[in-house]
């Protein structure tokens, strides 16, 4: 679950990570009233998932109310990269001497944690890790052995952040290090950390994923609330699918995510493009299939659906059963190609059959089916 800048900030601020005091606000006499009790000068910030909101005129300073008024009336409702800005953080304006880059995400190869830490910050690290791949210091820190003040302040040292910086860099490190690992965040990024012109390390920006599978742990009813989600994505959540929308053509069901996974990489090799992960989970009920199957076909980028199933405790001849009985409640616009495998799959594939059609094919193996999905979708 991705948070918005004002939610990281608050995660951030309870790990005693310094962060700008501040307002979110979802109207200009709002943040107007904010900025007045902030002081100004103030930032008014676009509040949506996407990087680049300065460049695309979504980050505006104010040194008076006019300005703030008249900042947060064309970001409020401002569309940037597809998304609608609905609210604004208000915050007290930084002085700015130098911009850094600091995160912590997981390697799953290296079965660590990554650091990155860069004195170009300020501009996308991706940017750098191409143009000047030699400016991040990374480091693999072992969860057990976690991140000590002395790795910290050697790490500091090999980014060559100004020497004024390292007290402040290395207290903020430490600190973001047990954010990411209590606070249960598979990204915990602030971009840029800024030093301030009175030497002071403070964290001007928050990108931070949380992993939802530490749900349990936390109280984060707050962040669910308010996740941004498409129309696709806001009907199968309410469907309670494990649903994630894409952009290709290739409407995908699977049971099972790591199949879900692993379908999406096959339709990719097939030369196609997913247009969603979804995962429909143990259980075959027609009416998870008429749920996943209305969701994938009312979205316009869907040419064709793969529904890719491996019967384990779910039998392959429930599964069919579900899906024939699924198939004969709605009338679908796309073709379907079924792979259905494992448990019970004869009798699956048996109950099927009588079914198939130029609209419902069947293929022998994941990757016939996705070249056959792949050519559907480019028809
Ligand atoms: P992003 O563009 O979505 O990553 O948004 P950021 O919050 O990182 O802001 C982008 C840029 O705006 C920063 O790199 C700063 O240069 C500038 N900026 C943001 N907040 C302030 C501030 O308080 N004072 C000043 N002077 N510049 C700011
Ligand atoms: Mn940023």
């Amino acid at each position: 679950m991705d948070l918005f800048e004002y939610q990281g900030k608050q995660f951030f601020a309870n790990y005693d990570i310094p962060v700008s005091a501040g307002s979110a606000e979802t109207t200009v006499d709002g943040a107007v009233t904010a900025a007045d009790k902030v002081g100004y000068p103030v930032v008014v910030k676009a509040q949506v998932q996407v990087g680049g909101r300065g460049k695309a005129g979504g980050i505006k300073l104010a040194n008076n109310a006019d300005e703030c008024r008249e900042h947060a009336s064309n970001i409020l409702g401002m569309d940037i990269k597809g998304h609608t800005v609905e609210v604004v953080w208000i915050e007290r304006a930084s002085d700015i001497s130098e911009e850094y880059y600091a995160s912590f995400t997981l390697d799953r190869s290296a079965k660590k944690h990554l650091g990155m830490l860069s004195a170009e910050g300020g501009v996308e690290i991706e940017v750098v890790a191409v143009e000047n791949p030699d400016a991040i210091a990374k480091i693999w820190i072992d969860p057990v052995d976690g991140l000590t003040e002395q790795v910290a302040r050697d790490w500091v040292a090999a980014a060559k952040l100004n020497p004024l910086a390292t007290e402040g860099a290395v207290d903020i490190l430490v600190k973001l290090y047990n954010a990411y690992v209590n606070g249960d965040a598979d990204l915990a990024e602030i971009n840029p950390l800024i030093l301030t012109p009175t030497n002071k390390v403070h964290a001007l920006d928050a990108k931070v994923s949380l992993d939802n599978n530490a749900g349990f742990r936390h109280e984060w009813d707050e962040y669910e609330a308010t996740q941004e989600r498409d129309d696709r994505e806001q009907q199968a959540f309410e469907a309670d699918l494990q649903y994630v929308g894409l952009e290709g053509s290739v409407g995908i069901i699977a049971n099972g995510a790591g199949l879900a996974m692993s379908t999406l990489d096959v339709v990719n090799q097939a030369g196609g493009s997913p247009a969603n992960f979804l995962d429909v989970g143990g259980g075959a009920d027609a009416k998870k299939f008429i749920k996943a199957l209305t969701i994938i076909d009312n979205d316009p980028r869907v040419r064709s659906i793969f529904i890719n199933i491996f019967g384990g405790i779910t039998r392959g001849e429930e599964v069919a059963n579900g899906i024939v009985a699924a198939l004969g409640e709605i009338d679908l616009k796309s073709p379907i190609v079924i792979r259905l495998d494992g448990t019970n799959a004869d009798e699956g594939r048996a109950i099927l059959e009588p079914h198939l059609n130029e609209k419902l094919q069947m293929a022998p193996t994941m990757l016939e089916a996705a070249r056959v999905a792949v050519s559907l979708a480019s028809n």
